[in-house]
């Protein structure tokens, strides 16, 4: 026997109109990439949101078509997560920061027929146009006297946009139909596409600002600093929407100085970021000596958060941070760190230990760690093994694309080696093709790393396996200092030899100029290992 209750389909555009109804006078504040600072309502951006759909009919957009962006976190950017979706069409984020070659083998791979980009990607986008045979229109989202010249026949959003009418039908379709694609950064081979649907999207949405997760409501103000072009900003944009919270959009502006001026301004309470992006901020509070008042918690994610940054959040700000843990394939949250009565009841200094783990899984999430033979292994915080997960937001394949290899009885395999304690906190060891291999041990990077970063001097660092005649591979420390001090190697692993076990002793510590990332911001470890491999058998 079925319950008797309404068969209600969950779709982006009803948050959207929920807000517009409920929330409307809660403000949305951007930072438009040609200068300037815009700011209105939900329920402006419901009544525009409602004009784009009608722009895209206009452009020829039709039901499932994939329609892409180029774009920063701004308002504009956040009308188009609900227009196209809404309207029934597949939002394709794409990640600036890309190859070139790689921007146009998703756009093809996609089949986008319609563009929207901010200015500061014309040139980008004028580069490789005649690459782009399927492309139909380019829209670029500036305003109507800011239009530049271009060698492309480019379209002006704000024209299209008050061109159109206001009166706009949301239509409403199955749950699982597509609603938006974004593609892995791919650090070997090509780009693989997430293809989300309207009914992942939502669930994620209504889970992650739960209490127990990120904890957004009608009286938090949320800066987004994870990019909108990448896994729809962790999904912010949704659940700030559907819990009313006032959304700070930063645009372009990364650096420390205009992060602290949005923050300040316009009293900021929950922040959302990968550590790069805090190192930036916490570097820039320092120097000028400022605090982060308005600011309550941190959500840090997309790579380890080390303690020393839990500790300056806190300290320093008196901020709480929550460590969180995601990808791609999972619309990207899988497990958070938030306050709970365990948590409360450490010490702060066990309470800092506990922080740097990823957290626990978030309800509709399962996790587990499985050994070599794909047995699972023991909740006992010590055994460390493959991370798996499963879930109604978890990717079931990759889009137009046969190999299903991460997948193994209904589970995705993460390639994050970890471990989970009795209290269900997962945490992440390494990457699978990261970790050290050392004399048939291994030795967690990322370990090292959060240690060494919390020297004074050390800016960034990375620690890399690196092949080895006697042990397989030994650790190699590379550091960027913090500008204006100095540290020599013995310096260094004088600071680490009381703080980790002595087999994990980097045997070599090296002084660079910068280290490489991925597109979305992680140490490009593969890039190292390459060009470091000869240091331990020369
Ligand atoms: P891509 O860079 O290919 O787009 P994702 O953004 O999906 O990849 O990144 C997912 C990976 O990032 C995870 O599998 C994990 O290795 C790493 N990661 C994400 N959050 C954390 C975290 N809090 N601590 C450590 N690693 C993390």
């Amino acid at each position: 026997m079925h319950g008797l209750m309404m068969d209600t389909q969950l779709s982006i555009s009803s948050i959207l109109r929920h807000a517009e109804k409920v929330h409307q006078h809660c403000e949305i504040v951007s930072r438009k990439p040609e200068g300037g600072v815009f700011r209105y309502t939900y329920k402006d951006a419901g009544r525009r949101a409602r004009q784009a759909a009608n722009v895209l009919t206009r452009l020829g957009v039709k039901q499932q078509d994939r329609v892409a962006t180029l774009a920063w976190n701004t308002h504009r950017h956040y009308e188009l997560y609900f227009a196209v979706s809404g309207s029934g069409a597949v939002l394709h984020t794409v990640n600036p920061r890309l190859f070139p070659e790689q921007i146009i083998y998703i756009l093809n791979h996609a089949e986008d027929e319609v563009l929207f980009v901010d200015i500061q990607f014309v040139p980008l986008i004028e580069a490789i146009h005649d690459q782009l045979p399927l492309l139909k229109h380019i829209v670029l989202m500036v305003d109507k006297d800011k239009m530049p010249e271009s060698k492309l026949d480019l379209l002006c959003y704000e024209e299209l946009i008050d061109a159109a009418s206001e009166e706009y039908e949301w239509p409403s379709f199955d749950e699982n139909m597509a609603a938006t694609l974004c593609y892995t950064s791919g650090t070997t081979g090509n780009p693989k596409g997430v293809l989300y649907s309207h009914r992942s999207t939502v669930i994620h949405a209504l889970a992650s600002v739960s209490n127990d997760a990120l904890g957004v409501c009608n009286q938090s103000v949320v800066l987004p600093v994870v990019p909108m072009f990448h896994v729809n900003a962790w999904g912010v944009p949704y659940g700030a929407t559907a819990g009313g919270a006032k959304l700070v959009l930063p645009g372009a502006g990364m650096d420390g100085a205009s992060l602290y001026e949005l923050i300040s301004g316009e009293e900021v309470s929950l922040l959302l970021g990968v550590p790069t992006v805090w190192l930036g901020l916490l570097q820039y509070c320092d120097q000028e000596k400022l605090t982060l008042s308005s600011v309550e918690e941190v959500v840090i994610g997309g790579s380890a958060a080390p303690m020393s940054m839990i500790k300056a959040f806190q300290e320093k700000h008196d901020a709480f941070v929550i460590h969180a843990w995601g990808m791609t394939e999972l619309s990207p949250m899988g497990t958070v760190n938030s306050m709970n009565n365990y948590m409360a009841s450490l010490s702060q200094e066990e309470r800092y230990k506990l922080q740097t783990k990823q957290g626990r899984p978030i309800y509709g999430i399962e996790i587990r760690i499985v050994d070599a033979e794909g047995k699972e292994l023991l909740q006992d915080g010590k055994a460390f093994g493959r991370l798996q997960v499963r879930g109604p937001w978890v990717a079931s394949s990759y889009y137009k694309h046969e190999d299903q290899s991460d997948w193994e009885d209904g589970w995705f395999d993460t390639g994050d080696v970890a471990t989970i304690d009795e209290h269900g906190y997962m945490n992440i060891v390494d990457r699978a093709k990261d970790v050290i291999k050392s004399g048939g041990e291994w030795i967690s990077s990322i370990d090292v790393e959060n240690i060494a970063i919390g020297h004074e001097a050390v800016a960034e660092c990375a620690v890399v396996g690196v092949p080895h005649p006697k042990w397989d591979e030994r650790p190699l420390l590379l550091v960027v200092l913090n500008p204006g001090t100095s540290l020599t190697k013995e310096e260094m692993l004088e600071y680490l030899s009381d703080k980790i076990v002595k087999w994990w002793m980097p045997d070599e510590v090296m002084f660079v100029e910068e280290l490489p990332h991925t597109p979305t911001g992680k140490l490009l470890k593969r890039e190292l290992r390459d060009q470091y491999q000869d240091v331990y058998t020369q």
